[in-house]
């Protein structure tokens, strides 16, 4: 396939002779299926879902099922990242395409090889990809704001949607372990891994398959890179170490658990900067409300380090930490009552993401529960002296009630509804400072779409109890 740049709009257009194959047709398949449609290729897509095959077709693909469709004339196949590579087992289209000898690519490799020039900054970790990443564009944007940059992959706007970037301009892409598997050539000039801990292992066939797939993240090029690694879990101890014996990489190794020789670390919340061995104190991350916890700190961490190695001096980072607004869904504050701090954590899909929002307050009026995932409330045992009261909702209320049997007080309340007015009928009655924190350890669906929709519902239902309880009080006056 050549990529040609577009001539008659900055949007990303890609040129090839023969068909391109796109798979799975979610939003990162249909900006795919713009970008070539814009270079003039000729694009066949598939998804089983109806709606997007009529999206796909709209956009001037020919929509026909890759399960019969012959490989031999296809150019490339671009998979969306959500549909099996090599495990549990390939999908049967990837195996006709590699059997055909047709590569099997994603989108990300896609964007590389037609914009190899610009400054690619990957950010991958098994969680705060995306905090990490939207901190890195919010302290870009906030120093120049006359030249926003890019950010996207995983997290917002589908790279093949980007403009062009120019030669050497930064663009930060949110990098998931599936995105990366289906990377062949991408190279990026600073690669951060945040942290690794067992995640996907089915996807991966196993924690080395995982690790292999982060690692791609690694690939080596021509210039010297950055590598801006965690370095308060196993793996990526292990990794750093190699990286820096490989010699190539000007490895970063950041912590918010302790000091780092030459590195970034935070102490007490305190983020200082070992980079140029003068572990300057830059500043206290302790006030900033939208990054809360140890988790919040080695992703602020993370951030400062990408953000000097992209030539921003210290004074500068911390102004964009300080004013950085949180994302949605992760541990964002949604409203305020009295003593009450309503917090949305509806990202928190597992227990070890529910632990970091659990471990960041005092006195936790917490809502939990949904469809549980292995091991359900597991590892939490100890951050239970933090929760005042807990409301269960959903499919697992039950099986959670058994669990906190003995661990903390709990109500049945199944909805959403009636866990927010329980909760704050408890902490206006007790008139102490408290958290009613949605962090569920649940995935979503038996009641609702998404953790996106969840939280949504959740920021509702508090602004209407938040209300209610207003008025009542205006009644009375
Ligand atoms: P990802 O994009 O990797 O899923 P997010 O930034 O969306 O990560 O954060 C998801 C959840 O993971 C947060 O709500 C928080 O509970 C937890 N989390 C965030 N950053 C970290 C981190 N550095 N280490 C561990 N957990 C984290």
């Amino acid at each position: 396939m050549t990529i040609t740049e577009s001539n008659h709009s900055s949007s990303i257009a890609i040129n090839s002779n023969r068909p391109v194959a796109v798979m799975g047709l979610a939003r990162s398949g249909l900006a795919t299926i713009r970008a070539l449609k814009r270079g003039g290729s000729e694009v066949i897509a598939w998804d089983d879902n109806p709606d997007r095959q009529t999206a796909a077709a709209d956009l001037g693909a020919t929509v026909s099922d890759l399960n019969t469709v012959d490989f031999a004339q296809v150019e490339d196949l671009i998979l969306a990242p959500g549909i099996p590579l090599t495990h549990p087992k390939p999908h049967p289209v990837v195996v006709r395409a590699k059997e055909a000898g047709t590569e099997v690519i994603g989108d990300i490799e896609l964007f590389y090889r037609a914009q190899p020039a610009a400054r690619h900054v990957g950010i991958t970790g098994t969680n705060g990809k995306s905090t990490t990443t939207a901190l890195i564009g919010h302290i870009l944007n906030q120093a120049q704001p006359e030249k926003p940059v890019q950010v996207g992959g995983n997290i917002g706007t589908p790279v093949l949607d980007f403009r062009e970037p120019d030669p050497r301009e930064p663009v930060v892409l949110e990098l998931s372990s599936y995105q990366l598997d289906l990377t062949q050539n991408a190279i990026f000039s600073i690669a951060c891994l945040l942290n690794m801990t067992p995640d996907h292992l089915d996807r991966h066939g196993g924690m080395e398959g995982y690790i292999a797939a982060k690692k791609r993240i690694f690939r080596r090029g021509a210039m010297p890179q950055h590598a801006v690694i965690g370095i308060d879990s196993a793996p990526t101890v292990t990794i750093a170490g190699e990286l820096e014996k490989a010699g190539h990489w000007k490895v970063t190794r950041i912590s918010s658990e302790g000091r780092v020789d030459g590195g970034v670390y935070v102490l007490n919340g305190v983020l200082y900067d070992d980079l140029d061995g003068f572990d300057e104190a830059i500043c206290d991350l302790m006030p900033i409300e939208t990054l809360p916890g140890y988790h919040n700190w080695q992703n602020a961490a993370a951030a400062y380090a990408c953000c000097r190695h992209l030539g921003l001096d210290g004074e500068t980072i911390a102004e964009g930490l300080a004013s950085f607004p949180g994302l949605a869904h992760r541990q964002q504050i949604v409203g305020r009552y009295k003593r009450i701090t309503f917090v949305n954590d509806s990202k928190a899909t597992n227990a070890d993401a529910a632990s970091k929002a659990l471990g960041s307050y005092k006195r936790i009026l917490w809502i939990a529960g949904g469809v549980a995932k292995d091991g359900g409330l597991n590892g939490l045992e100890k951050l239970m002296d933090r929760v005042r009261h807990a409301y269960l909702i959903g499919e697992a209320a039950n099986d959670f009630a058994g669990w906190c049997d003995g661990k903390c007080e709990y109500s049945l309340c199944h909805t959403m509804d009636k866990a927010v007015s329980e909760a704050t009928a408890l902490a206006v009655k007790e008139r102490k400072e408290s958290v009613i924190l949605l962090s569920p350890a649940c995935a979503s669906f038996d009641q609702l779409e998404s953790f996106e929709q969840r939280g949504a519902v959740f920021a509702a239902t508090v602004e209407d109890v938040i209300r209610t309880r207003q008025q009542m009080l205006e009644a009375q006056q």
